[in-house]
């Protein structure tokens, strides 16, 4: 039997991620769908499963198959076509993993993984291969990473992912963040997530509060692929981060029938800035198997930047760019 909690008594987020939509089926129950109107498949369920928090499922249009925010979490038989250059690790990722839950690959920066686990599930994620067993670091594992920042005074800045960092509670992260605030060489904190977006009661006032707690200076970096995301939730949760001093970018994947043309990925800047946040990044695609059919060509990414850059003040357009596994940043499109 499926467990149910009517979206108005969702008021933690905990509640939140204890209800998360699991069944495609149930899925299209509430969006007024019918099986024959979508290439729906169950089999590419076993290998990543559908998550989905009812607020964001709230988004989505009624009876639309082609709904940009249904179509970044269906599960669709289309995952299972081989598509030529599509791998499991396409950023290499595992070479630059020298010890369980840590990535160190860019200079001056490493990457923390303190969960596992997403609110959302989206189908185009390039670490849905990611072998996470193997980097759940238990304490004293997490020992060894701090120690492996405090002995490399080059860095500067802890990049926080995962899965979705903010998916831990607000005491783990504090012993994170007290234990990264007493490493002198580190600045800033970088957090990238999209629970702002997907599940905006995460951003309590008491999560708040950490953010102003400490000497660090903190930059949190939401996943936005489409206006239509952002409701006036997300937009108060923006505000509450932005009076705890937070900073705000955006980061989105140009994703085929979801943002492919310029007039939809103007609006999506357009909203990203009434909500306090500045467009970064727009991502090619990263080619992780599975995910061949959200493919847009390098050819039409530059139409539709040109045309955005026509359309929009230079602060509100994001950078092209591509990650490839062996460079030491990400390239930028011109
Ligand atoms: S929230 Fe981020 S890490 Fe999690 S599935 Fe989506 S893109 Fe991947």
């Amino acid at each position: 039997m499926i467990k149910t909690i009517p979206l108005q008594n969702q008021n933690s987020w905990q509640d939140c991620l204890a209800d998360l939509i699991t069944d495609p089926k149930e899925l299209l129950k509430i969006l007024n769908l019918k099986p024959e109107q979508l290439d729906l498949s169950m089999d590419v369920l076993r290998e990543f499963p559908l998550r989905l928090p009812r607020s964001f499922a709230n988004r989505m249009q009624q009876g639309n198959p082609r709904d940009p925010l249904l179509l970044q979490v269906l599960p669709q038989q289309q995952e299972l076509v081989d598509y030529p250059g599509f791998v499991s690790d396409p950023l290499a990722e595992q070479q630059f993993n020298p010890m369980p839950g840590i990535l160190h690959k860019y200079a001056g920066r490493v990457l923390l993984m303190p969960t596992t686990s997403c609110a959302i599930h989206c189908r185009y994620c390039f670490r849905r291969h990611f072998p996470y067993t193997e980097n759940r670091p238990d304490k004293k594992q997490w020992l060894d990473s701090l120690q492996y920042i405090r002995a490399d005074s080059s860095l500067t800045e802890v990049i926080l992912s995962g899965g979705d960092p903010l998916a831990i509670s607000d005491k783990h992260l504090e012993w994170l963040l007290e234990h990264l605030a007493a490493i002198p060489h580190i600045q800033r904190v970088r957090i990238h997530t999209r629970f702002p977006v997907v599940i905006p009661q995460r951003i309590t006032q008491q999560l708040c509060d950490l953010f102003t707690r400490y000497r660090l200076r903190f930059v949190m970096v939401l996943h936005t692929n489409h206006a239509q995301e952002l409701d006036d939730e997300v937009k108060a949760a923006c505000k509450r981060l932005k009076e705890a001093n937070v900073d705000l970018f955006n980061q989105s994947v140009l994703l085929k029938s979801i943002n492919d043309n310029a007039e939809t990925l103007a609006d999506l800047s357009e909203r990203l800035f009434t909500c306090g946040v500045i467009p970064y990044y727009l991502h090619m695609l990263d080619k992780v198997k599975g995910s061949g059919h959200f493919e847009v060509s390098m050819q039409a990414a530059r139409s539709i930047m040109t045309k955005l850059r026509a359309e929009l003040p230079g602060y509100l357009v994001p950078t092209l760019v591509k990650e490839e596994a062996a460079s030491a940043n990400k390239t930028p499109i011109l």
